[in-house]
């Protein structure tokens, strides 16, 4: 689907629940998606992606972005697992990171902001349905984590972060996650995907991950 057709949908979608213009971010994930279908979207003047692996991210955008040049730059989000022992490189390459999901990746990024001086944007991810191959925090773990950060680490958290359940409606996990951001003082809400982005709308998604809807299918991709 032409990205200007996701970004109707999403404006009809913000609109239609009283939210102002703009206040959904579309991030357009492109993992594992041949080169000239990133270019195709770059082109069409999308400037923000999402990508899971950092070494596959590391592969590509460096050269991405040289060739789109500095007065247009190219925003990055991480919204894949984070090892410690990838953190300086996810640092060199994203501006946030979407899944932050254990005390001691936040203590890691801690040190790391400190020499740095510079934070990329934070979103906790929680594991909602409590799945037990996925990451993040449990949701009765959040609010202790979130206090941790704050206080114990001195990071800047932007939101929450979920990934609901493949075989569930997934309205009751984003409702869960607005009331957990709600709680805990955070604005930011990084929910829905091609299937389900309007219904995260709904519920308050600011940052939506969309890929195979742009993009095409993965599987075909990877051939
Ligand atoms: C792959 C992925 C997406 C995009 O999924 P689509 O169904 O292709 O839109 C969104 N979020 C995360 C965390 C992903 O890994």
């Amino acid at each position: 689907m032409p990205l200007r057709d996701i970004a109707t949908r999403i404006e009809e979608a913000t609109a239609r629940v009283g939210r102002d213009a703009g206040a959904v971010t579309l991030i357009a994930v492109s993992k594992v998606q041949p080169l000239d279908r990133l270019r195709r979207v770059l082109d069409e003047g999308h400037r923000i992606f999402g990508e899971n692996r950092v070494q596959e991210a590391a592969g590509k955008w460096p050269d991405l972005r040289a060739a789109t040049g500095a007065s247009d730059p190219i925003t990055l989000h991480l919204i894949g697992p984070l090892q410690t022992n990838k953190l300086g490189a996810a640092l060199d390459l994203f501006d946030a990171i979407h899944t932050l999901d254990r005390d001691k990746l936040a203590r890691k990024l801690a040190e790391s902001v400190q020499h740095r001086g510079a934070c990329p944007g934070l979103f906790v991810q929680v594991n909602t349905g409590a799945e037990a191959q996925k990451s993040g925090l449990l949701p009765e773990d959040l609010d202790a984590f979130v206090e941790a950060c704050r206080t114990s680490y001195d990071l800047p958290l932007e939101g929450l972060m979920a990934i609901p359940p493949i075989d569930q409606d997934p309205d009751p996990h984003f409702a869960m996650l607005h009331e957990m951001a709600e709680r805990n003082g955070l604005e930011g809400l990084s929910m829905g995907m091609s299937n389900d982005f309007e219904a995260a709308i709904a519920r308050g998604a600011t940052h939506v991950r969309i890929g195979s809807a742009i993009f095409g299918d993965r599987t075909s991709a990877k051939a």
